[in-house]
């Protein structure tokens, strides 16, 4: 190929790896032994995002460390700048004269959506070949739920894309002599410098979480995983590298069959009761944890296929429900983790300091919030987005919504903010480590320390209202007045009709005696002769099994331990 045969561009986004980089892959085939450069752009549209954060930049620059190294191994040139996406390109095309772009299909916040949109009018107007690829199991243009969990299983189980090393040839030349502004930290952008004391971006650091939790931790995920004393070690924590593209969904997944293949055969092996014990609880964590991975990709869907579900209520008979009630001083005591209750206050504290928090005290900071202090989704969903170093749009806010009461198809799962301390922190070691005004306080009170006479108040050093907030509301009072303000709205005739609509739209079509049928709200949405796999009556489907009921991680006992363990994840 002679040298001046244009270069074909990658554009990174959130897929921040080279291995199982379809994008990557299907550039390098493409270029023919053509020159292949990647390209980040710094976007300040994007930074400038109320969900960003500086630790979210930090980690990114992480990822795109490892990444250039990785990609200078493969004969790729990484190439950074700042601006406007469609600029930043236009100025790249006409530097180099690429005529082929490629990128993964970014599921991403309403204003990545809207530049992904300007971005293919401008390549259409410039005759640009725009190649995107999934990445994950998310379908694009998906016409119906019905058949989802099969293609999300093929996508998982095909072989992952290996990159080649780019021979680099036609092109090449142009390629080195671009101007790149290398890897921007916080200072660089204009922003504050990170101070979370979080997980290390980075695709061989993704590597080696994956390898440790395979290996050593994921034995203690079932059972492990709902205690926030327990959770940071016991879960995956996968998810950050997940978010940004350090890992791919499929390598994950692949990663954990394999597991799951080897402790299987282990467990026929095995002789003494110890051994076949261990193995078994390998198997029930190991199924835990791969039917999140399917949930990851579910959630996402349902923002992929209703891109207004992060502004607006799923159930549109919610609206005006929360809109014009959001109190600021409550809002503020929440953010900073001064309500009153000590474990919704340490898991707040947590979460600012470390990025991070288990499954069940995300739940419980957001019933907190939108049913005991009745706070719209919204604000408070954008503030936990900033501090969730995996801030990952359609998961968060779908989870939001539900979390909420909002999406019309899931039972409201109302926390109580004191049963959740006393059965998740029993002996008070989370609350005391995030919430030092309580370090000293009593075995008796550290769950409810309003209770505490004035003496002891004394002698702990710890005075109710002025060393610690006295409950901003009583949680169970407000509860009371928030179910009766959302039966209002659920039960009328039109959110029925409504919720059916949800159902049907997004809606997990899982298994027969799972989720669907232990969610009361569901059975009776479906009640009129619909199915469990969310299929109406008005609309009447084969009676074929569907083959994603016969998933290896949908049994039935599997249903009832993830149901029980985590009781609103899985719909
Ligand atoms: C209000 C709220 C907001 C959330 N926002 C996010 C978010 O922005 N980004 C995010 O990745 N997760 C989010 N979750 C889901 C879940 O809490 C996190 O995925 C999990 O805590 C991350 O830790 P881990 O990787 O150790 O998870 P593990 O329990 O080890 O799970 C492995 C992977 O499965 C996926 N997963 C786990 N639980 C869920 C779930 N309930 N729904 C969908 N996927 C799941 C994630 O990719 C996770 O990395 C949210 C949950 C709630 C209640």
């Amino acid at each position: 190929m002679p040298d001046s045969s244009p270069p074909v561009c990658v554009w990174l986004k959130r897929d921040l790896r080279v291995d199982d980089h379809a994008a990557l892959a299907e550039a390098v085939a493409r270029a023919r032994g053509g020159a292949v450069f990647a390209l980040f752009v710094y976007e300040p549209e994007v930074l400038a995002q109320p969900e960003w954060d500086s630790s979210h930049t930090a980690f990114q620059a992480e990822c795109l460390a490892d990444l250039d190294a990785a990609l200078r191994r493969k004969s790729i040139r990484l190439v950074t700048r700042r601006g406007e996406a469609v600029a930043s390109l236009e100025q790249l095309r006409n530097e180099t004269g690429f005529r082929l772009l490629v990128a993964h299909e970014e599921i991403g916040t309403g204003v990545t959506y809207a530049r992904d949109r300007r971005v293919r009018r401008w390549a259409r107007a410039a005759g640009i070949e725009l190649l995107e690829v999934p990445q994950t199991g998310v379908v694009r243009r998906l016409a119906t739920r019905n058949g989802w969990n099969r293609l999300w299983e093929k996508r998982m189980t095909a072989p992952c894309a290996s990159v080649p090393r780019s021979t680099g040839r036609g092109g090449g030349d142009t390629v080195e002599r671009l101007g790149s502004l290398g890897i921007l930290g916080c200072r660089e952008l204009g922003l504050p410098e990170d101070t979370k004391d979080r997980q290390r971006g980075g695709e061989r650091a993704a590597s080696a979480v994956l390898d440790d939790f395979l290996q050593q931790r994921g034995r203690h995920y079932s059972g492990g995983i709902s205690s926030p004393v327990s959770a940071a070690t016991s879960c995956s924590r996968l998810s950050a590298a997940l978010a940004f593209g350090a890992l791919s969904m499929r390598r994950v997944w692949q990663a954990s069959e394999a597991r799951r293949l080897d402790v299987q055969a282990a467990l026929v092996t095995a002789e003494s009761p110890r051994e076949k014990a261990e193995c078994k609880a390998w198997q029930r964590s190991l199924k835990g944890v791969q039917s999140r991975l399917h949930w990851h990709c579910h959630f996402m869907q349902k923002l992929e296929d209703e891109p207004a579900i992060e502004f607006e209520n799923m159930l549109r008979a919610a609206d005006g429900l929360r809109e014009s009630e959001v109190v600021p001083e409550r809002l503020a005591a929440w953010q900073s983790g001064h309500t009153g209750y000590p474990l919704v206050d340490a898991c707040m504290r947590s979460l600012l300091a470390t990025g991070w928090l288990t499954f069940r005290m995300r739940a419980l900071l957001v019933s907190f919030a939108s049913y005991s202090l009745w706070l719209h989704w919204r604000p408070t969903g954008l503030h936990l987005a900033r501090h969730f170093l995996d801030f990952e749009p359609g998961i968060h806010w779908s989870q939001l919504q539900m979390q909420s009461g909002t999406t019309g198809i899931n039972t409201l799962r109302i926390y109580n903010p004191t049963k959740q301390a006393i059965d998740q922190d029993p002996r008070g070691i989370f609350i005391r480590r995030w919430v030092p005004e309580l370090a000293c306080l009593p075995p008796a009170y550290v769950h409810m320390p309003w209770t505490m006479p004035v003496d002891v108040q004394q002698a702990s050093g710890c005075i109710i209202g002025r060393d610690y907030p006295a409950p901003l509301v009583d949680h169970i009072v407000a509860v009371r007045e928030a179910k009766r303000r959302l039966a209002m709205v659920r039960n009328a005739p039109e959110s029925r009709a409504e919720a059916r609509d949800v159902a049907h739209r997004h809606g997990s079509r899982k298994d027969r005696r799972g989720a669907m049928q232990q969610d009361p709200v569901r059975r009776t949405l479906f009640g009129d002769g619909g199915d469990s796999a969310g299929r109406s009556k008005r609309r009447p489907s084969p009676p074929v099994p569907d083959p994603q009921q016969l998933l290896p991680f949908f049994t039935e006992d599997l249903a009832a331990e993830v149901v029980g363990d985590t009781p609103s994840e899985n719909s």
